[in-house]
């Protein structure tokens, strides 16, 4: 085991708080980049994603995608098989080959991602070139651009990063002295944007736009006078991309919960000069109604002591919502990487001393669960199975990321998510 204990004090914030961070690394349980592409496609109604790998990649993402086998599909798998991998055929042509035949019968796709995988890494086949073949070759009908959904030293909502971090460079520039325009970075379901939108305009904030976008071919600008506010908190190597283009980014906690929400709609209503009369006065009832929503299901919750394994990078804003907002007792926040610039806010408003793990020793981290009794654990497909085996009551982190959950409206779902598994465990055991 390789374990660093780091206590950091977090500047710059007000209310600044002493978590102690441990790193460690070991062997780790979690899905790889792939799986992002469940929720992405989604979003990019006019995209497809080309998994260059194996079946075993073909499988993790048609298992996690589920009920799509019945729509036509905006995902597949360019398989590798043995001959590619003993270096007997020329991948590249045989890449070709696949991508001609998708793009005749799929005249709707508009953007083409070429997803890399660990075989395709592995073989060392370069995608980033492919891609621009391709792109020259079906110019100007599809963009082809490739990103890494790898699982080496990934984790599964890395996915997302790579992807957008691929599109920064084709967004177009938004010419110099333009008016600023508000741009959110990060996947939100259509529904949640919809309600940011409607906030941020009702408070006259009305450059704004949503990255990604539902379309590809309406692709937001950038340049110095975008500013940009994250949705998801994993999205490092995007932020970089977008500050490299000249955007700045507004610091805030996520929008989960009330307060993450408020803050975070704070952020960008401090950003465009909006009163705070007229920012307190477009908030006001829909925070009041969250308030009233989450009061019923803080009850349930209060008190209930909680362990996060490292999954989803969502951890830290989870904890902070959960022991803030409905009173649950922290055990351990594991994260599998601490972003300490874009978790700065969040970090500040955890309960001094909290315990958070950045990496995984999944083997300690199972004994330290297991000595801390807690009442729910928040974890991935592998661990949650065993756990439950052992009595632990668990909730998948996986799911947080497919269900819409920012945002006011959404703050009791956020909260139900928790409290579910916690009233099952009750009705088993009666
Ligand atoms: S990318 Fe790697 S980890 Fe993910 S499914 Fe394919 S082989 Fe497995």
């Amino acid at each position: 085991m390789n374990a660093v204990t780091i206590p950091i004090r977090a500047d710059n914030i007000a209310c600044a708080s002493s978590p102690v961070i441990t790193t460690e690394r070991g062997q780790r349980e979690v899905f790889c980049g792939l799986t992002g592409i469940i929720w992405l496609h989604r979003k990019i109604q006019d995209a497809f994603f080309l998994v260059v790998g194996s079946r075993t990649c073909a499988h993790l993402i048609q298992s996690a995608a589920g009920v799509m086998i019945f729509a036509e599909p905006r995902f597949g798998t360019a398989i590798i098989d043995e001959r590619d991998l003993a270096g007997l055929a020329d991948c590249n042509d045989e890449l070709d080959k696949v991508v001609d035949k998708l793009l005749s019968r799929r005249p709707d796709i508009r953007t083409l991602f070429l997803v890399g995988s660990c075989p395709s890494e592995v073989i060392k086949l370069d995608l980033s070139r492919a891609a621009e073949r391709l792109s020259r070759q079906f110019n100007p009908s599809v963009r082809v651009l490739n990103y890494s959904g790898s699982g080496i030293e990934t984790t599964f909502t890395q996915g997302e990063d790579t992807c957008l971090q691929s599109m920064v460079p084709v967004l177009p520039t938004l010419p110099p002295h333009s008016k600023p325009r508000l741009m959110v970075v990060g996947t939100l379901a259509d529904i949640v944007e919809d309600q940011m939108r409607r906030l941020l305009n009702d408070m006259d904030i009305r450059d704004v736009d949503f990255f990604p976008p539902r379309n590809s071919t309406v692709l937001p600008e950038v340049g110095p006078d975008t500013v940009f506010l994250l949705a998801q908190p994993f999205l490092p190597d995007t932020t970089l991309a977008l500050e490299a283009r000249g955007a700045k980014r507004l610091a805030a906690p996520f929008p989960l919960g009330v307060e993450g929400t408020t803050a975070w709609l704070q952020a960008a209503a401090n950003a465009f000069g909006v009163s705070q009369d007229s920012f307190d006065a477009v908030t006001r009832a829909p925070r009041q109604r969250a308030e009233a929503a989450l009061a019923r299901q803080r009850s349930q919750l209060e008190g209930k002591k909680i362990f996060f394994f490292p999954d989803s990078q969502l951890e830290i804003p989870l904890a902070r919502f959960l022991h803030r907002e409905m009173g649950m007792a922290l055990s351990e926040i594991g994260t599998p990487y601490l972003h300490r610039k874009l978790m700065a806010e969040e970090l500040a408003m955890l309960p001094d001393g909290s315990r958070i793990t950045e990496g995984q020793h999944v083997e300690n981290q199972l004994d330290r669960c297991h000595a801390d009794a807690p009442d729910l654990v928040v974890c991935g497909l592998g661990l949650a199975n065993p756990l439950e085996a052992q009595g632990l009551t668990t909730k998948w982190a996986i799911e947080l990321v497919f269900t819409p959950i920012q945002g006011y409206e959404q703050a009791a779902d956020l909260a139900e998510l928790f409290s579910r598994p916690l009233r099952r465990r009750i009705k088993l055991a009666a």
